[in-house]
């Protein structure tokens, strides 16, 4: 980790076309005491980005605010905790949220589309590669997306949770260059600066264990540090990296400084993209999908996939759980309980419950169809231990 100035070594300016995802959260939309749109902050950030487009980067926004502005046009004194009626003041917040940046973006001449999305927008196959036409779309014919979780549909075990997560992964799927955290705070410390006055500015994080043990230091301290939400930030960050994209952590109040980063200036804090990004499919089922069972292994079957690059065979297999479909995400443990990896399953739980430990030649008799060879392919398959030294120490879940 470094916490001193970094050599001109990351600090390479861009010349070409780059493509961006920033994102903003609710705080640094709205006055921390009033709950009203903070104007200035917002017309500084429309004014970047329209700038940005004008040089020729493509750019997605990432904005929070349905709930927080909801509660504030309902005259609501706190957050709601029920679904429904979260989802209800997202329903009213939403619209408000996209009429203020309409307004600004249109001041400036530049067209903006509202783009809203749930987990299962990116879980499954064919709804993700959806997504991605839209997005390239839109980009292609110069518009910027501004996307945001859809509160108003999402069920609480099909949410991203948090939109640091949902632009780490938008990032990922249109193979942005760039994720900007915006934040309340210009960059990481070591420590809390506002108690702390020793606490050292992080400049960059460069690999992905540091990474890992900056979440120790960021969960333990929870919102008693900067904003509350920075382990989110570390996670996303960690989701981006593995997907190739580079990280800065930043002060929404200072949107110049994403033009300064793109310029090759250490600003915020920065954290290097792997060097190996997965493949785009890959990357997908690593990050995209949330796992609906898990399959044990046998040594044996462990060793191959793991070492050997093997696909995974139904003989390999010791016992299962979870209720999950064909096509679903699984997490794929070793003997001793371990997570593997991750994969998509080409059989049911009820099917597999029955061809376990089977040879691939039993399986047409016993099931009486003949279903794939593999119970998942080696193609769909994504190794927790890559030896990509970015990304051996990412915990399954993470990734
Ligand atoms: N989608 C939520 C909203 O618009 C925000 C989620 C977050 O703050 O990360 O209010």
């Amino acid at each position: 980790m470094q916490t001193v100035l970094p050599d001109l070594a990351m600090a390479i300016p861009v010349t070409s076309a780059q493509t961006l995802v920033v994102k903003i959260g609710t705080s640094s939309l709205t006055g921390s005491t009033t709950g009203q749109f903070a104007l200035s902050t917002l017309a500084a950030l429309v004014e970047s980005l329209c700038m940005l487009r004008h040089q020729g980067h493509q750019v997605v926004l990432v904005s929070s605010g349905a709930v927080g502005i909801g509660c504030r046009r309902l005259q609501l004194t706190e957050r709601p905790k029920t679904l429904a009626m979260k989802q209800a003041v997202a329903a009213v917040g939403q619209g408000r949220l996209m009429r203020i940046y309409d307004d600004l973006f249109s001041a400036l001449n530049q067209p903006i589309a509202q783009v809203l999305l749930t987990r299962s927008d990116l879980a499954q196959r064919s709804r993700y590669v959806n997504s991605y036409r839209t997005f390239r779309q839109l980009l292609q014919i110069g518009v910027i997306p501004i996307v945001n979780e859809n509160d108003t549909v999402a069920v609480e075990e099909l949410k991203f949770g948090d939109n640091d997560t949902l632009s780490a992964l938008v990032a990922s799927l249109i193979g942005a260059q760039w994720l900007f955290l915006l934040t309340d705070v210009d960059r990481l410390y070591s420590a809390d600066p506002r108690s702390n006055p020793g606490a050292e500015p992080i400049i960059s994080i460069d690999r992905m264990a540091d990474i890992q043990a900056f979440k120790a230091v960021a969960g333990g301290q929870g919102s008693t540090w900067g904003t509350g939400g920075m382990l989110t930030k570390l996670e996303a960050a960690q989701i981006a990296a593995t997907a190739g994209v580079r990280t800065v952590i930043t002060d929404g109040r200072q949107p110049q400084t994403i033009a300064q980063a793109l310029a090759g200036e250490a600003v915020g804090t920065q954290f290097a993209p792997s060097p190996r990004p997965g493949r785009a499919r890959k990357r997908w089922i690593a990050a995209g999908l949330a796992p609906s069972g898990r399959l044990h292994l046998d040594r044996g079957a462990s060793t191959a996939i793991v070492n050997g690059g093997k696909s995974l065979l139904a003989a390999g297999i010791t016992r299962i759980e979870g209720n999950f479909d064909a096509q679903d995400a699984v997490v794929i443990c070793a003997d001793d309980g371990t997570d593997i990896a991750r994969g998509i399953v080409n059989y049911n739980a009820a099917d597999l419950e029955r061809i376990l430990g089977r040879r691939s030649e039993e399986i047409k008799g016993i099931l009486g169809y003949g279903g794939a060879d593999t119970v998942v392919h080696r193609d769909n398959l994504v190794i927790a231990t890559d030896p990509d030294p970015m990304e051996t120490d990412i915990p399954l879940a993470n990734l």
